[in-house]
């Protein structure tokens, strides 16, 4: 991510590398999320509960901003 920022302020970030770092780290950020949650057993589940609102903010993460299976297509595009 860190590698984007700065090709990206560089003026020299291509689409295939934004995408696969868009897929890859949100993908990431589930599973952790998704690992956190576990730990909070049913209060994971509950809407008053921080880490709930994080679990849909970052379930929405391999939606928005380009769905993760179309970065997949771009990514494929330049293979
Ligand atoms: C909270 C939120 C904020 C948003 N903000 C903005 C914004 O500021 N600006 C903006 O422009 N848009 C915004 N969007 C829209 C967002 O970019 C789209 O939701 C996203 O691009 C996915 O498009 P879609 O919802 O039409 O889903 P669809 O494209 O209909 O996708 C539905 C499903 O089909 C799959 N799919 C689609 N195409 C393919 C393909 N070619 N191959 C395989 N599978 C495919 C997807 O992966 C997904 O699983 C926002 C969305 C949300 C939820």
């Amino acid at each position: 991510m860190d590698d984007c920022i700065a090709k990206h302020l560089r003026g020299e970030l291509d689409v295939s590398t934004a995408a696969m770092a868009k897929s890859w780290l949100s993908e990431q950020q589930c599973a952790v999320v998704d690992r956190c949650l576990q730990l909070f057993g049913g209060y994971g589940y509950m809407l008053e509960y921080p880490i709930a609102r994080m679990f849909t903010d970052s379930r929405v993460q391999k939606i928005y901003g380009g769905a993760n299976e179309v970065m997949k297509e771009l990514v494929s595009r330049t293979l």
